[in-house]
């Protein structure tokens, strides 16, 4: 994938910023949270135009009404702006209105048509466009979108880790899955990537912890809503901040050096490299007995699977685990995976 650098202010620093409220409300409420924004040196304003609803009744946005006030926000106080487009209509409007910056959201970049429509929309468009990740933890379908962009030319791309929606309940509204923008890392490792704290926690209290986790994580910007009155917000009022937050929330945020690589730390990584290959080999050592389980089985008319051994063995290997420091969840998960290979190559013996 062909990227130019976004160019943000802020960027080289570590993180870039872009805040402001969920929706563009009123007149007095964006520009009253914009000029505090402005002042506590926020160089990139958001504000929701178009609200994608997932309750019926809820709020739907202004509009082209919002995007005067927008506009209003960038001549008054020099700050870019940014907004969140879903179809080729807002596209056109927004940039009509000088919008800056644009995303698409987690429902649209979930739906392959849209994104398809809203690339033919912004070819030839050179702005930064940002792509939230899709709903449901899926990377194929993230990268989809951000590829389906940059092939119609949009070279200054990024994502938003905004977390994934879970039916179970959690602290979290969305579920952060790290893993999953990491992965997006590791196979796009020019894409910027910016995190939502304020969407993935969904509450006030987790943001400041969310925003440290994103900079431990490497990732590069940072999404936060903030409005000048949160509690009277019309949507998301539970996981707004107000500015003076914002601020003392980035103010105590800690930068952890991206790459640092000392003697110190060579030494400690060959170390790794010994003891991974030690795993390794007895990995081998173990599948080469089980093979052997295999063939006693096949012989004995025994079945494969036999339930109380392997209930023993996740038991058991958690609590020693557990003696050993290591979390009694982690070593459950590493060797029930380890079983899933054991039985496959059982299975092969047993062809
Ligand atoms: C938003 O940014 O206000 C929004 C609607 O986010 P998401 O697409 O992540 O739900
Ligand atoms: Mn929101």
């Amino acid at each position: 994938m062909e990227l130019k650098p976004l160019n943000l202010p802020g960027q080289k620093e570590r993180p870039f910023v872009l805040a402001g409220p969920c929706s563009v409300e009123t007149e007095e409420q964006v520009m009253t949270t914009a000029r505090s924004l402005a002042d506590k040196g926020i160089k990139i304003f958001r504000g929701g135009v178009w609200k994608p609803r997932t309750k019926p009744g809820g709020f739907e946005g202004h509009g082209e009404k919002a995007l005067v006030w927008m506009k209003q926000v960038k001549e008054e106080t020099g700050m870019m702006i940014a907004t969140e487009v879903a179809t080729p209509e807002h596209v056109e409007l927004a940039l009509k209105y000088g919008m800056d910056i644009l995303w698409v959201g987690a429902r649209t970049t979930a739906n392959s048509f849209a994104v398809e429509a809203l690339a033919a929309s912004l070819k030839g468009v050179d702005i930064p466009i940002l792509v939230k990740n899709p709903v449901t933890p899926d990377l194929d379908l993230w990268i989809n979108a951000l590829e389906c962009l940059n092939n119609v030319g949009v070279k200054r791309l990024g994502a938003i880790h905004r977390g994934f929606s879970c039916y179970e309940k959690s602290v979290y509204r969305n579920q952060p899955m790290w893993h999953v923008p990491i992965e997006l890392h590791r196979c796009l490792p020019d894409l910027p990537i910016c995190c939502d704290p304020s969407h993935i926690g969904g509450r006030r209290d987790l943001i400041a912890t969310l925003c440290q986790q994103a900079m431990d994580f490497g990732m590069d910007g940072l999404i936060i809503e903030s409005h000048c009155n949160p509690d009277e917000a019309w949507s998301d009022a539970k996981q707004q901040i107000i500015p003076e937050v914002l601020s003392e929330i980035l103010s105590n945020i800690t930068i952890r050096d991206k790459v640092v690589s000392t003697e110190n730390i060579m030494a400690l990584r060959k170390q790794i490299d010994k003891i991974d290959n030690h795993l390794l080999e007895l990995l081998a050592k173990r599948m080469e007995v089980c093979r052997e389980i295999g063939q006693y089985k096949k012989d004995h008319s025994m079945a494969i699977v036999q339930t109380s051994r392997y209930n023993e063995i996740l038991e058991k290997r958690g609590e020693q685990g557990a003696q050993m420091e290591v979390s009694a969840e982690c070593i459950q998960k590493i060797f029930e995976q380890i079983h899933q290979e054991s039985v496959r190559q059982q299975f092969e013996i047993m062809k």
